[in-house]
């Protein structure tokens, strides 16, 4: 699809106020932050998706034009148009590249809430709903559901669905979704009753802990590892039972109010144990991490929330982000392994935290590091991208594979759930154990290996 440059003199030069074929697409406020796009191409070579088609329109330069032009009112939202803002992942690797500072993930985000506020289909509207404000927000249906799923992936039913599928009797988009979905935990995370669980030894620190709502499913054991990890080195964890799914995957689909309400959920629940005590508020998922690091920009015209959501915001860090600034302090024993790292895309280009994960993995006595080539290049999972776009989310992760085996370790560590099941897929197709792992599991080990009788 051709893409029209709209027409731009100087930066700014066209306002959303001024722009006479405006359709309201997008706030003044996000506005604006499109419009710093010079159009350079420097993002060009980092886009996952352009360098798999080569396609402008699947360029972050090209995504930019036609948002801009949907705005100023120049291109009519097409099938197309939808469909080239849809395959974006909101890797964010763009915003790494840009020497102008273009904010890509807040105007991809802000296009996508207008695309669904006016232009979903009603079956779209309904998953959304359905997912958005019927589950995430509620943890025990999420842990039904669950249950269920948990079920299901431990009797027959996967395997006749694959038969069937392969057999051409039921979609083969089924079988694949099946593969896809995480395996979940025997044992699902639970926050304790007392919600905090004391430091072993020292105290050093007060940090919340958001458990996420993946990560308690899928994840259980290491959420476990986190609040190991964090106790051994001296922290007191807070967890509020009352704390909610952070917003990240209903904000990447465009739902923006739902990603409010969830905002506002968690700045309650953590106000409730004394927010302003807590040194941290500590999170194992990069994705998340990155959401709430951005509630001040979500809650920043909501009077009542505004300045909490700063304060919130500003407390946030990323596990390895705070062990690092803290220090190590626990005994560490040696873990015997060669890895690789992969930087999760809301880590290394959402957070800007590339070297602390790095420094806490050499802290770990035995364990090599191979750096593999392009780390901070998306794996193509990206929330619930690999099941809406599985194709493009396969050839990126192809790529990605290629990198990983280079290194001549299958061990690959990374910091977000969607990445660990994508690699850890992409580990399975190439005929490799599925070794996956969170840092926080290697520090884990490695506390443990020095202190051998520790639960
Ligand atoms: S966010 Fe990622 S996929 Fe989307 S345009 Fe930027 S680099 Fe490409
Ligand atoms: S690098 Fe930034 S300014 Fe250059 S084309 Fe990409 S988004 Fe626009």
């Amino acid at each position: 699809m051709a893409v029209t440059e709209p027409t731009i003199t100087t930066q700014h030069h066209v306002t959303v106020a001024e722009s006479p074929g405006l359709q309201g697409f997008l706030s003044e406020r996000d506005y604006e932050a499109l419009v710093k796009c010079v159009h350079c191409g420097l993002c060009l070579n980092e886009c996952p998706t352009y360098r798999a088609n080569g396609l402008e329109p699947d360029s972050p330069r090209g995504r930019l034009y036609l948002i801009r032009a949907v705005s100023e009112g120049t291109l009519p939202v097409t099938d197309d148009v939808v469909d080239h803002l849809q395959k974006c992942l909101v890797c964010r690797a763009c915003e790494t590249a840009c020497p102008s500072n273009v904010q890509f993930g807040q105007v991809m985000e802000a296009a996508r809430h207008e695309l669904l506020e006016r232009h979903a289909t009603p079956k779209r509207r309904f998953l959304s709903w359905l997912a958005f404000r019927q589950l995430f927000p509620y943890p025990s249906r999420l842990r039904l559901v669950g249950t269920m799923l948990r079920v299901y992936q431990r009797s027959p039913l996967p395997f006749i669905t694959d038969l069937l599928a392969r057999a051409r009797i039921l979609p083969a988009r089924l079988s694949v979704m099946e593969k896809m979905a995480p395996r979940l935990s025997n044992r699902f995370f639970e926050i304790p009753r007392t919600q905090m669980v004391p430091a072993r030894g020292e105290r050093r620190h007060s940090v919340g802990m958001i458990a996420g709502c993946i990560m308690p499913l899928a994840f259980a054991e290491t959420n476990d590892a986190t609040v190991r990890v964090l106790t051994a080195n001296g922290c007191d964890v807070i967890l509020p039972a009352a704390q909610r799914c952070c917003g990240a995957l209903a904000a990447h689909s465009g739902d923006a109010d739902a990603t409010a309400d969830l905002a506002r959920a968690n700045i309650d629940a953590f106000e409730a144990f004394g927010m302003d005590r807590l040194e941290s508020i500590v999170i194992n998922a990069a994705g998340c991490g990155a959401q709430l690091k951005a509630y001040d920009h979500l809650l920043q015209d909501d009077p009542r929330y505004a300045e909490r959501a700063r304060r919130f915001a500003s407390k946030v860090e990323d596990v390895s982000e705070f062990l690092a600034r803290t220090g190590l302090s626990a005994p560490m024993g040696e873990v015997r392994r060669t890895v690789t790292y992969q930087d999760a895309c809301h880590l290394a280009h959402g957070q800007k935290v590339r070297s602390q994960p790095r420094e806490l993995l050499h802290a770990i006595p035995g364990l090599e590091l191979v750096e593999m080539r392009d780390s901070q290049r998306c794996c193509g999972s990206a929330g619930i991208y690999n099941i809406v776009q599985p194709e493009m989310s396969m050839d990126v992760l192809e790529a990605k594979m290629e990198n990983v085996l280079a290194t001549g370790t299958d061990c690959v560590v990374a910091a977000n759930p969607g990445c660990l099941l994508q690699l850890n897929l992409g580990l399975k197709q190439h005929g490799r154990e599925p070794r996956a792992v969170h840092i926080v599991d290697l520090l884990d080990e490695s506390i443990r290996a020095a202190t051998p009788s520790r639960p």
